[in-house]
């Protein structure tokens, strides 16, 4: 159950109300708010006075649900908003990983040319195998900030664990939690304490309830700027990396107020299907698309054989138009 306590209860009271009451506690500008498990349905009658409103859920998916806030919530991003009534799909794009300035500026001088304000680069990087290239770290996140300086992009940038995530918030506005990371409550607990804006990627085997409650651990500790984003499921299927779930994106999209980014690169693994998917991706409203795109991919040091040639990234990004168009959306 979500309580709104009433703007006059202080800290000190709702803290112990939260005690009592075995909630989540955060305080959201205008008032505290409690969050208690969802089994509890009706608040305990000695705090009915200080309650300014409160909303009973159905399961523990309940700041990111739609019972409590009936439409998308929006995020600002760098100079881009997301989400309510903006009708924005924010295309973020760039390679999978940081590998050098002249690289990076390349791909920063490809986003300059389509009008793309979200830079994508990982530097820290969840590798499977101890033997592939783990990022750049730090120099690859300044790296990317140079970018933002120099060019004002929104940057996109992830963490790999939790000590990460302020050398990321230094020099990114987003951070994004990857597919293997999104169950480390470190992680999750730590940027749930700061207000930069998280994109949480669902990991391989994640149920819906599985992700929704990993935003919850963000959404709970104050942070309200979460984006969650569908890349890809595990399924028997084998001639494709992974499987996109596009019958989760539907549901998300009705049953909770998180902004739905969607990445088909990850999901496909390869060059070939990657504009077609990204045109059924944006037929279905959704808030954002994230594209692996290289200078040269046959050299890249992570995830060649997925990202786009430049050629092909223009190509994709005049076929969404249209699409996003026909949806009453705008790529921004
Ligand atoms: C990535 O975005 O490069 C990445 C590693 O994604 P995921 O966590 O979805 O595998
Ligand atoms: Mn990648």
């Amino acid at each position: 159950m979500i309580i709104h306590l009433k703007s006059s209860i202080g800290e000190g009271q709702a803290h112990e109300i939260a005690k009592a009451t075995e909630s989540a506690i955060f305080h959201n500008g205008d008032c505290f708010v409690l969050v208690t498990p969802s089994k509890l349905k009706e608040a305990p009658n000695q705090y009915s006075s200080m309650i300014e409103q409160s909303w009973p859920m159905d399961s523990d998916i309940q700041l990111a649900s739609k019972s409590y806030l009936s439409e998308t919530r929006e995020i600002t991003i760098g100079n881009t908003t997301i989400g309510g009534r903006t009708g924005n799909t924010m295309v973020i794009a760039g390679p999978c990983s940081v590998e050098s300035e002249e690289q990076i500026r390349e791909s920063a001088a490809l986003m300059i040319e389509l009008g793309i304000s979200g830079l994508r680069g990982g530097c820290y990087k969840p590798r499977t195998s101890p033997y592939s290239f783990q990022g750049l770290g730090l120099e690859g996140l300044k790296l990317l900030a140079k970018m933002r300086e120099e060019h004002g992009f929104t940057i996109v940038s992830e963490v790999r664990d939790a000590t990460h995530v302020d050398e990321v918030i230094e020099h990114a506005d987003v951070i994004q939690i990857g597919a293997k990371s999104m169950y480390d409550h470190g992680i999750l607990q730590a940027c749930a304490k700061k207000d930069k804006a998280v994109l949480i990627k669902r990991g391989f085997g994640t149920t819906l309830q599985e992700f929704a409650q990993a935003a919850e651990f963000v959404l709970s500790g104050g942070n309200s700027n979460v984006m969650l984003c569908e890349r890809g499921i595990r399924t028997f299927e084998t001639k494709t990396r992974f499987t996109l779930d596009l019958c989760g994106v539907a549901w998300l999209k009705e049953y909770t107020n998180l902004p739905i980014i969607l990445d088909p690169s990850h999901a496909l693994g390869y060059r070939y299907g990657i504009e077609d998917l990204s045109k059924a991706c944006v037929a279905m409203g959704i808030d954002g698309l994230l594209v692996e795109v290289h200078p040269n991919p046959a050299v890249a040091k992570s995830d060649a054989a997925q990202q786009l040639y430049h050629d092909q990234f223009r190509q994709l990004m005049k076929a969404i138009k249209p699409v996003a168009e026909a949806v009453g959306r705008k790529i921004v």
